[in-house]
C-alpha cells in the first residue's frame, strides 16, 4: 500500500504517517505471505518481529499484536512513525519480488494505536534485585537499555539533562512526522515498569563515572548521542546562521515559528535532518526555501519519502552545488553566493573531491541560514568520558557487546554509533543491557 503523505496536515504539523483503518490494516495483513524465518523480522535492529505482528492482525489478535510490538521495543510506537522502513523490514518483504512490500510501518501504527484505544494492561514494575545500573541520556538508546535491565529486576535510573525524557525525539524531530503522542505512550510504559528518571541532571564533571561508582551503581551505560551540530567557518559571526539542532527545536517548543513568515531560508545539507529542516521553515510560512547540497539530485542521503515530500513542499533544491561566498549587512548575511559542480572522483561526496563548473554563479537573497551538515558529541561527554577510548569527533568506542574499555562501562547508540537510526539505537540499548547483564553474572 502507497504511503499517504499529507501536505494540508504537514501545514498543521500533524503526523505525516497516517493512521490505517481497520479494514486497510486487514486487508495488508492479508497480504503477508507469512514467510517462515521471516526476513522482515530478520531485518529489524531492534527485535520488533513483524512477521509475528502481522500473523496476530491477520487473525484478528489485535491486542495481541500491540503487546508484541511493546514487549519487543519499547519505543514501537514511535518506530512506526519514523522508521525508514524502505532500508530495513519493507526491503526485506519477499512480497517485493511480486508487487509494493506489506506496509509493515502502517500495520505496526495500526496496532500500536489499537492497543492503546482498546486498552491492553499496563506493563507492571517488576520485582527488583539489589544491583543499581546507571543510565546517562534519556533518548531512544538509554530507553532501550533500560526497559530491558528493569524488566530483568535491575534498579535502573536514568540521568537526563533535559527536564523531559525521549532526547532528539521529543526535542528535535518535527512534529508532523512524529506526534507528541506517539512519544508519551511509549514513554509511559518505561515508567510503568520502574525506571526512575532523574530529569534536570546533566552529567558533565571529570569524576561523574567514578562517582556514580562509588555511589553503587554496578554499572553504566552512556547513551548521551550527539548533542553539538558542526556550523561552517563562514558562517561563525552571523547572528542570521544558526544550527539545524536549534532550529527545529525552536520550532517544536512553539509548535511553530511566526518569525519565519514571508522569508527566505537557506539550508544548507542534503540529508533527512535537511529536508525535515526545509519542510519545518516552509510549513512556518518562508516563502523560497532553498536546499542547498553538494550532492545532486540522485545522489542525496535522504530517503526518497523525504525528498518527494519536500519537492511537493515547494523546496527550491540548489543540489550539486557548492557555496562560494556571502554578502552581509553588518552580522546579518543578506545573500549566499554558489557555483554548481562536478565530482572529479566518482561516488566520493566530499568538499574537496568537487570541482565548480563556470558560468554556473547564482546568488539568492536570504534571511535566514540553517546548517544542517551533521552533529558530534556535546562538551559533557568529553569531559567525563577521560580514560574512555573515542575516535574521530569524540565517538566513543565499543567492543561487539558495547562495553567501553573500562570494565562495567557499556556505551550505545549515536554516541557510539556516530549517528544512525532510532530503532538502531533502541537494538543497541538491548543487546547491551543483555550483556551488562551477563557481566554482573
Ligand atoms: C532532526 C532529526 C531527525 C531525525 N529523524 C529520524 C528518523 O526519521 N528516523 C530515525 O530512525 N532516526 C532519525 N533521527 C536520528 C535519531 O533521532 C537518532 O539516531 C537517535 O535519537 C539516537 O538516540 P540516542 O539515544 O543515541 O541519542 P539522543 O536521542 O540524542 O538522546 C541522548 C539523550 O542524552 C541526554 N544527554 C546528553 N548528554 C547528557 C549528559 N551529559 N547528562 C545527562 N543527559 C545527557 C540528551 O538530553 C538526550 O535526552 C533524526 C535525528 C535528528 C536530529
Ligand atoms: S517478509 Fe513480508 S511477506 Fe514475509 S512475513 Fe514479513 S511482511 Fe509478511
Amino acid at each position: 500500500m502507497k504511503k499517504n503523505i499529507n501536505i494540508g496536515k504537514i501545514k498543521q504539523f500533524k503526523s505525516m504517517r497516517e493512521s490505517l483503518s481497520l479494514q486497510d490494516a486487514i486487508r495488508e495483513a492479508n497480504r503477508c505471505l507469512l514467510c517462515y524465518d521471516a526476513p522482515c523480522s530478520k531485518a529489524c535492529p531492534a527485535g520488533t518481529d513483524p512477521a509475528k505482528f502481522i500473523r496476530q492482525i491477520k487473525f484478528y489478535n489485535f491486542k495481541g499484536a500491540a503487546r508484541t510490538i511493546r514487549n519487543n521495543n519499547i519505543l514501537g510506537g514511535v518506530c512506526a512513525h519514523i522508521c525508514p522502513v524502505e532500508k530495513l523490514c519493507e526491503q526485506k518483504c519477499s512480497i517485493l519480488a511480486l508487487e509494493n512490500p506489506i506496509d509493515i510501518s502502517g500495520l505496526q501504527r495500526f496496532a500500536s494505536e489499537y492497543g492503546e484505544k482498546f486498552g491492553i494492561e499496563p506493563l507492571v514494575k517488576h520485582k527488583s534485585n539489589d544491583n543499581k545500573i546507571a543510565v546517562i541520556g534519556a533518548g531512544p538508546a538509554g530507553i532501550g537499555c533500560a526497559s530491558v535491565l528493569a524488566k530483568k529486576g535491575y534498579q535502573v535510573t536514568i540521568f537526563e539533562k533535559e527536564n523531559a525524557g525521549g532526547g532528539v525525539l521529543r526535542w528535535n524531530i518535527p512534529e508532523f512526522r512524529l506526534p507528541k503522542v506517539a512519544l508519551e505512550r511509549d514513554f509511559n510504559n518505561l515508567l510503568d515498569i520502574g525506571v526512575t528518571v532523574k530529569y534536570n541532571t546533566n552529567i558533565d564533571s571529570e569524576d561523574a563515572i567514578q562517582s556514580l561508582m562509588k555511589n553503587g551503581y554496578k554499572a553504566i551505560f552512556i547513551a548521551t548521542g550527539l548533542s553539538e551540530a558542526f556550523r561552517m567557518d563562514l558562517f561563525y559571526n552571523f547572528s542570521n546562521a544558526i544550527d539545524y539542532i536549534s532550529f527545529l527545536r525552536t520550532i517544536k517548543i512553539k509548535n511553530g515559528n511566526e518569525a519565519l513568515v514571508n522569508k527566505n531560508v537557506a539550508i544548507i545539507g542534503g540529508g533527512s535532518v535537511a529536508i525535515d529542516s526545509a519542510v519545518s521553515a516552509k510549513a512556518c510560512g518562508a516563502k523560497k526555501v532553498y536546499l542547498i547540497s553538494l550532492e545532486h539530485l540522485g545522489e542525496l542521503p535522504a530517503d526518497q519519502e523525504e525528498i518527494d515530500l519536500a519537492r511537493k513542499m515547494n523546496i527550491i533544491f540548489k543540489s550539486g552545488s557548492q557555496i562560494t561566498g556571502l554578502v552581509s549587512d553588518k552580522n546579518q548575511i543578506t545573500q549566499i553566493k554558489g557555483k554548481e559542480i562536478e565530482w572529479m572522483e566518482p561516488e566520493k561526496f566530499i568538499p574537496e573531491n568537487a570541482r565548480q563548473i563556470k558560468g554556473t554563479e547564482f546568488n539568492l537573497n536570504v534571511d535566514l541560514v540553517v546548517q544542517a551538515i551533521g552533529t558530534k558529541p556535546g562538551k559533557e561527554i568529553l569531559k567525563f568520558s577521560t580514560g574512555l577510548k573515542t575516535f574521530g569527533k569524540g565517538i566513543l568506542v565499543v567492543n561487539e557487546n558495547f562495553e567501553t574499555n573500562i570494565p562495567g562501562i557499556f556505551a550505545g547508540g549515536d554516541i557510539s554509533n556516530g549517528g544512525s537510526t532510532v530503532v538502531q539505537a533502541v537494538g543497541e540499548g538491548k543487546k547491551a543491557a543483555e550483556n551488562i547483564h551477563i557481566f554482573l553474572g
